[in-house]
């Protein structure tokens, strides 16, 4: 009936069959992962602290992540910002539950979404940090973009490292708050998807430059890089079905 209803006002299709409805229908939603794992790039750039993500950067999220990034679809970060939390969950395995999470959101590349004031990966990131807040500290800060790195879209993986390469720094405000509050945190630097790791290398490098040294990368997705045979290289977890 809400289905109905949602399709007959606005015109709305599930991302992920395009069943006329809600944007993300009930049957799509249930296959989304509860679970993150390891997702290096091939090849990992130098040093690169590790990744983990939630689901392959295909099908229904690649959609919800494109439509929230590029076409104002705003409404998605609240379940991809659920799949992030996942990964974050994933990274600070292991870590003291007592010493707090800085989450560190890369700077939205170019789009719709930051044409209009939108930070993209940021709001994934408080959305992320919402659902986490009950069983770790957790601060949000960002980084900021000393000169503008093209879109990254089409660039390899060598071109996607000089394009990005010493393009942020830190501290912002807020990081300096933060790491004069806290003697301890554990810096995760966030993104909606790791495609070479490039990006996340660069938000790694602008950290420790100023003393907060990343433990990992969270991300919602990873892109399945395809080794010579054709099988998957690397990916969050082996194909479904
Ligand atoms: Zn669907």
């Amino acid at each position: 009936m809400l289905d109905e209803a949602l399709d007959l006002f606005l015109g709305s299709r599930c991302v992920g069959c395009d069943r006329p409805g809600r944007m993300l229908c009930p049957a799509c939603r249930s296959t989304l992962s509860s679970r993150a794992a390891p997702a290096w790039p091939t090849p990992v750039p130098a040093g690169l602290v590790p990744p983990f993500a939630t689901e392959a950067y295909e099908g229904a999220v690649r959609a919800l992540v494109v439509g929230h990034k590029d076409r104002g679809q705003w409404g998605h970060r609240r379940v991809l910002g659920e799949l992030l939390a996942v990964a974050v969950r994933e990274a600070a395995t292991g870590l003291d539950p007592a010493v707090p999470l800085l989450l560190v959101p890369v700077p939205s590349r170019p789009g719709s979404g930051r044409r209009r004031g939108y930070e993209a990966t940021a709001a994934l990131v408080r959305a992320a940090a919402a659902r986490i807040r009950g069983e770790h500290r957790v601060v949000v800060a960002p980084l900021v973009v000393s000169r503008g790195a093209a879109d990254q879209a089409g660039l390899d993986a060598v071109s996607r490292a000089a394009n990005v390469h010493r393009s942020m720094h830190c501290p912002s405000a807020a990081l300096a708050r933060a790491a004069r509050r806290w003697p301890r945190v554990h810096v995760v630097v966030c993104d909606d998807v790791v495609t070479t790791g490039a990006t996340a290398r660069e938000a790694q490098r602008a950290l420790e430059a100023v003393g907060l040294p990343p433990v990992a990368v969270a991300a919602v997705a990873a892109t399945r890089r395809r080794g010579p045979t054709g099988d998957p290289a690397v990916g969050p977890r082996p194909p479904r079905g």
